[in-house]
């Protein structure tokens, strides 16, 4: 039953972190959520607040972690995510990749609790491989200024693998592509929230590069099912869950303006360093060993997303 089942999520008050609580409390589970509160945000769990199986403890996961009673899963999710936030915030996000992970570790081996970490697509650094397969070993610069996320994640996996190979501890590895919906933050800088954000309030629409840069964007429903079923599933080591739909940033602008139907214009600014010029999951471990693939198409995700969006500026 899954009332007696107890569940710690790190990153509890964030864009992803918030949707699983939401599952995992709707599926039954008694939910313990964390969060250091430094990029999450609490209006994205007020609602579970009043439910008799959510929980809620304000900590630094980087700097331990104590939950009292049984723990029977455990998801790590606690990191800045976009990569404005992991510049703004980079000694956080390597402490909170390595010495969070190393807390997150330590608790599921003495609760003898199933883990799953958060990592990302950003192992794959600039990828030479496309579409990127779990196999693939990555392009990453270990001093760049992305170098803070994708190490503190690359270290993630290595450890979260140590623990299970030699403290047979059960753990789970997702990698996460770019995912989007609702409670994705305004300011974080990432691409989507900065073209709604610009469409809405009047700003013209920057591309950066020459837009030829490509990503495939998952509905956060459909990531949220991913991660479901692989914390169920018992494979151990690493599995891509992301939308293979790839399109290239100028369509995307394109598609949020028709959408949005926005007089502004696109204007070009510089590509940042090291920003990945292609980016596109093989998701043929996920369908096979899961039987999952997304379902929301992406005129649908970016309607949903969009109606939020307004409504956060009061449109
Ligand atoms: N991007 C853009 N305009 C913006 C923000 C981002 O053209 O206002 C580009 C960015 O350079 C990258 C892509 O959109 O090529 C996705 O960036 P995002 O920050 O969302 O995340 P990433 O996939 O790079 O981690």
């Amino acid at each position: 039953m899954n009332k007696d089942k107890r569940i710690l999520i790190t990153g509890a008050a964030g864009f992803i972190g918030s949707h699983l609580c939401d599952r995992f409390v709707n599926e039954g589970f008694q939910v313990i959520g964390m969060d250091n509160l430094i990029t999450g945000d609490m209006k994205n769990i007020e609602h579970l607040f009043p439910l008799p199986n959510f929980q809620f403890y304000h900590q630094d996961v980087s700097r331990y972690v104590h939950v009292p009673g049984e723990l029977h899963y455990i998801l790590h999710f606690a990191s800045p995510a976009s990569p404005v936030d992991y510049v703004k915030w980079p000694i956080q996000t390597m402490k909170v990749g390595s010495l969070g992970t190393h807390n997150c570790l330590g608790l599921a081996l003495s609760k003898k609790s199933r883990i799953l970490v958060a990592s990302t697509s950003e192992v794959y650094g600039d990828p030479l491989v496309h579409p990127q397969t779990e196999e693939y070993w990555g392009n990453v610069n270990p001093v760049g200024p992305r170098s803070m996320y994708d190490e503190a994640k690359r270290f993630q996996e290595a450890i979260t693998m140590a623990y299970h190979n030699a403290h047979k501890l059960d753990t789970r590895i997702v990698r996460i592509f770019n995912t989007y919906g609702p409670r994705m933050r305004l300011n974080d800088g990432r691409v989507l929230p900065n073209f709604f954000y610009q469409a809405i309030t009047g700003q013209d629409i920057t591309v950066y590069g020459d837009g030829s840069q490509t990503r495939s964007f998952c509905y956060v429903s459909d990531l949220v099912d991913g991660i479901y079923r692989l914390l169920f599933s018992d494979y151990a080591m690493p599995v891509n869950v992301g939308n293979p739909d790839e399109i290239t940033i100028s369509q995307f602008a394109e598609e949020i303006i028709t959408l949005t139907k926005t007089d502004q214009k696109v204007v070009y600014k510089p590509l940042p360093i090291d920003d990945p010029k292609q980016r596109q999951p093989d998701i043929t471990k996920a369908k096979s060993l899961l039987g999952w693939e997304p379902k929301v198409h992406r005129s649908e995700g970016l309607k949903i997303t969009y109606e939020y969006f307004k409504k956060a500026l009061g449109k």
